[in-house]
């Protein structure tokens, strides 16, 4: 069997059968923003291996990072032991999250940090003696991963509730927040969103220990973007009903929406923060759940006094040191300057194609820049268009889109959304 041969008969890749494999590019190397195939041909990565990739591929200080930390220890297990990397990531976060936020908990994966986010939502209710509240409210639109209580979460149309009928846990699904972000706000509850909110918090508040919600960006569950100023009346709202508030920005983390967190985009700070992808950098997989002291002494007020998960790979001694050195990175470059021009570009190259025929929406923030179509996109036949355009795109749904690394440039940039603009124009 040849290599790719091998690949379709024996390995299963994201959302794939097995049985009907679909198109695969093989990958060999992957520098600055572009990936290299096995036969040589090249593309720029539209993606940023899905929103990772911020700072682009073999980005030198990232890589000494890992290898010196590599040859000194790669992992320890951080139940009774604790190391540097950890603490100095640690100090990092603190930096460049909102002050509430004092409490870390570092997992393997965006899912996972959803899991303990929903898991300390639903401990601290109980510890503070509300053992009623243990399920969740969520807008719908939402995606918030794919192991099961994340699943619970993402909307129930597009997401896997029709699969898994019956075996997942049951939430309240709120309206996907209806203003758009860039369209004029209104306090009238009956338009906003926050009516419905507040009837379903009304109804089930004694049920309901927390809201699930990626701010401002809904991501896989529908490239949306929406009015900042939700949040600030689901703030208020949570604080109403005894609702722990969890930021999904798992997404959005990292100036991918031309701020470091979408949430600084509004006034308020939720009680938990989940943060991934591109936490090292698109290094490795790793994630972080951030909370208060008030949630996290809630929870160590009441038995069992300890928060009950510890994955066994948790604070990775070189996830912690990619993710360290992505946040230097960070720091000392002009991220901001780059999304806002990336920004500007994408406006000016993408706003055209809303007159094709096929085309609903365009849509740019930060570093996202997205065509709606008015029918559902093949990612199969889109896969030898990329290879053909020398751009990696795989659209979803209805939308094809882009979150390229932030060192893209103009005339790379330029290719991407000319490819944009092909597959618009076939698909
Ligand atoms: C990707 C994503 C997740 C899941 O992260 P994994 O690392 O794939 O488990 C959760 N929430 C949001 C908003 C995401 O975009």
């Amino acid at each position: 069997m040849t290599p790719k041969e091998f690949d379709a008969h024996h390995l299963w890749h994201p959302y794939s059968s097995v049985s009907d494999p679909a198109p695969m590019h093989r990958v060999a190397r992957a520098d600055g923003v572009t990936l290299t195939l096995a036969d040589g041909a090249q593309m720029i990565d539209g993606m940023a291996s899905w929103w990772s990739a911020i700072h682009g591929y073999g980005q030198p200080s990232m890589v000494k990072a890992v290898q010196d930390q590599a040859a000194k220890m790669s992992h320890v297990m951080f139940g009774g032991l604790t190391h540097d990397p950890a603490i100095e990531l640690g100090r990092r976060l603190l930096d460049i999250t909102p002050a509430p936020l004092q409490r870390i908990f570092y997992v393997d994966s965006g899912s996972v940090a959803v899991e303990v986010a929903m898991k300390m939502a639903a401990q601290y209710q109980q510890a503070v003696g509300r053992a009623g509240k243990h399920q969740f409210v969520t807008p719908r639109g939402g995606y918030h991963g794919d192991t099961w209580k994340a699943m619970s979460v993402c909307d129930p149309v597009t997401g896997m509730h029709h699969i898994f009928k019956g075996a997942l846990s049951i939430q309240h699904f709120a309206p996907r927040p209806p203003i758009a972000m860039g369209q004029d706000w209104t306090d009238d509850d009956a338009q906003n969103g926050l009516g419905a909110l507040r009837a379903i918090l009304a109804e089930n508040h004694a049920t309901i220990a927390g809201m699930v919600i990626e701010p401002v960006v809904q991501g896989a569950g529908g490239m949306y973007f929406y009015h900042p100023r939700y949040l600030d009346g689901a703030r208020a709202l949570c604080d109403e009903f005894d609702v722990v508030l969890i930021f999904d920005e798992i997404a959005t983390g990292f100036g991918r929406t031309g701020k470091m967190f979408a949430t600084d985009h509004c006034e308020i700070t939720p009680d938990i923060l989940c943060m991934g992808k591109a936490i090292t950098g698109g290094m490795m997989s790793f994630a972080a759940t951030m909370t208060t002291d008030k949630i996290a002494n809630g929870i160590g007020s009441a038995e069992p006094g300890v928060f009950m998960h510890g994955p066994t790979f948790m604070g990775n001694p070189l996830a912690c040191a990619a993710a360290a050195a992505s946040l230097d990175l960070l720091g000392t470059t002009p991220w901001r300057a780059r999304v806002g021009a990336i920004e500007t570009q994408m406006r000016a190259e993408l706003e055209p194609l809303r007159a094709l025929d096929g085309v609903a929406d365009v849509r740019v923030l930060g570093a996202i820049g997205v065509v709606e179509m008015d029918h559902f996109v093949s990612s199969a036949q889109a896969h030898p268009i990329s290879k053909q355009l020398g751009v990696w795109l795989r659209p979803f749904g209805h939308n094809i889109y882009c979150m390229p690394p932030y060192v893209t440039s103009g005339d790379e940039l330029s290719k991407i959304t000319h490819a944009m603009g092909e597959m618009a124009r076939v698909l």
